[in-house]
């Protein structure tokens, strides 16, 4: 890829937990960075997330000293392990003899808006990154994290430092992102489930951000869904490897040539993801069926996003509710429950929030003019005494929530019967 872009290009590289674990991890970036700034590129931006299992040990800590911390200083907390990475890749650039401008998010002025843990980037100010690139500087980033317009440290949600990289690739004009991680690219499956899963070299963003919103941790969704509005693709790849040839381009579907858009649109499912970071949640015994609305606008009002809906009527003054919602925001959906139980329609209402389950979903531009993959679906995970609790689908996707002991089975069986043993 960096043979077909000149030297005046910015390149703006993503480092992932795994990529930057440690001393041996960090030294290997810090030269191949630095093989890159020698042969003449002189606009390099890297963006680092914390260390593997940094951000969960901070999350512990804080839960541990108070359960419900105050938002602002849960995000900080969880904003310090990229501080961390930041400062030892800049350490290790410098070491090799190039200087370097480490930046936290509030110092380029990554403005996101009020929500924590889930903020969205607003906008970017390049300017300081411009400023150290003049100075002959490698810009190292902290990916994340930014602040809202109270000046309070945000965070993007989990695996958001993706989305720090492909926002400020927009931001600097950049060809591409290169988004380096712990596997060679994006697969049909999550390879560590399912060792025969095949690499997709070239991918449209519209199944990467299916696949990426149904739980396919390798792209935060946010990522492909800038990429996809500006045009700009992303390259997943290898951070352990230097064969460049083995790695996935996200790109515009346009972009892919006839030919290869023939093999990409006829596999009817071209993945299979699973999605371990649900609850379910069970309302019974809502007194009128006109209150069903109230009770999601309350959760939204909250900034939950509502999954799968599942209604029934049980009698003419008893219903039913079960929905998911992600795990991140139980404490939220509980803040809502306690909420509706003032209203006298939700009055009597029992509620059952269970982490039992996961969903597991096929993908495929190409299930929009197939029929019967729904039906598949449910025989292959009926074969395999799979239970299927809940199902939602769309053009390119049939989604099953099935108890979560069952979701690495459900997985293999799905790729098994769409894709290949
Ligand atoms: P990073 O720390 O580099 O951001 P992540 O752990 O967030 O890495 O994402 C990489 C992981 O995503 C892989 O180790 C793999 O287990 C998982 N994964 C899930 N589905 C896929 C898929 N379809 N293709 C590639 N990796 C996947
Ligand atoms: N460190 C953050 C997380 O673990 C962000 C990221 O890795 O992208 O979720
Ligand atoms: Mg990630």
């Amino acid at each position: 890829m960096y043979s077909k872009v000149s030297k005046d290009s910015c390149i703006v590289q993503k480092y992932g937990g795994t990529s930057v674990a440690n001393k041996e991890r960090i030294y290997d970036v810090a030269e191949r960075v630095v093989g890159l700034y020698n042969e003449g590129w002189r606009k390099i931006a890297l963006v680092v997330s914390a260390q593997s299992g940094k951000t969960n040990e901070l999350i512990q800590q804080i839960l541990d000293i108070n359960p419900t911390p105050p938002w602002d200083a849960y995000d900080m907390a969880l904003a310090a392990g990229e501080q961390i990475s930041v400062a030892l890749m800049s350490a290790a650039i410098q070491r090799l003899g190039v200087q370097v401008a480490p930046f936290l998010g509030f110092q380029i002025g990554i403005l996101t808006d009020e929500f924590h843990s889930k903020a969205r980037i607003k906008s970017i100010n390049t300017d300081p990154i411009f400023k150290a690139w003049k100075q002959g500087k490698v810009c190292v980033i902290a990916g994340f994290q930014g602040i809202n317009e109270a000046n309070e440290i945000t965070t993007l949600g989990r695996g958001g430092s993706d989305t720090s990289a492909v926002a400020l690739a927009v931001a600097l004009n950049a060809e591409f992102c290169e988004i380096n991680t712990d596997v060679d690219g994006v697969f049909t499956t999550d390879p560590r489930i399912v060792e025969t899963a095949s690499l997709i070299k070239e991918l449209d963003f519209e199944s990467a951000l299916e696949m990426a919103s149904l739980g396919s941790k390798v792209l935060h969704p946010r990522c492909v869904e800038l990429g996809k509005k500006y045009n700009l693709p992303l390259i997943v790849r290898n951070s352990f490897k230097k064969n460049e040839d083995e790695r996935t381009i996200v790109m515009n579907l346009d972009h892919i040539n006839a030919s290869k858009q023939f093999e990409l649109e006829s596999p009817v499912v071209s993945s299979v993801t699973l999605d371990e970071g649900i609850l379910r949640v069970n309302v019974k015994n809502i007194k009128s069926s006109h209150s069903i609305s109230k009770l999601f606008s309350t959760i939204s009002d909250l900034g939950v996003n509502v999954d799968i809906i599942i209604f029934n009527k049980v009698d003419e003054t008893s219903f039913k509710v079960g929905f998911t919602v992600a795990k991140s925001d139980k404490e939220l959906v509980q803040k809502g429950i306690a909420l509706l139980k003032q209203d006298p329609d939700f009055s009597d209402i029992s509620v059952d929030i269970s982490a039992d389950f996961s969903k597991v979903s096929v993908v495929g531009v190409g299930m929009r003019s197939v029929h019967g993959v729904a039906s598949r679906t449910f025989k292959a995970l009926e074969a395999a005494k799979i239970d299927i609790k809940m199902v939602s689908t769309s053009e390119i996707k049939i989604s099953c929530v099935v108890p979560q002991k069952s979701g690495k089975d459900a997985v293999k069986v799905l790729h098994k019967e769409f894709i290949k043993n």
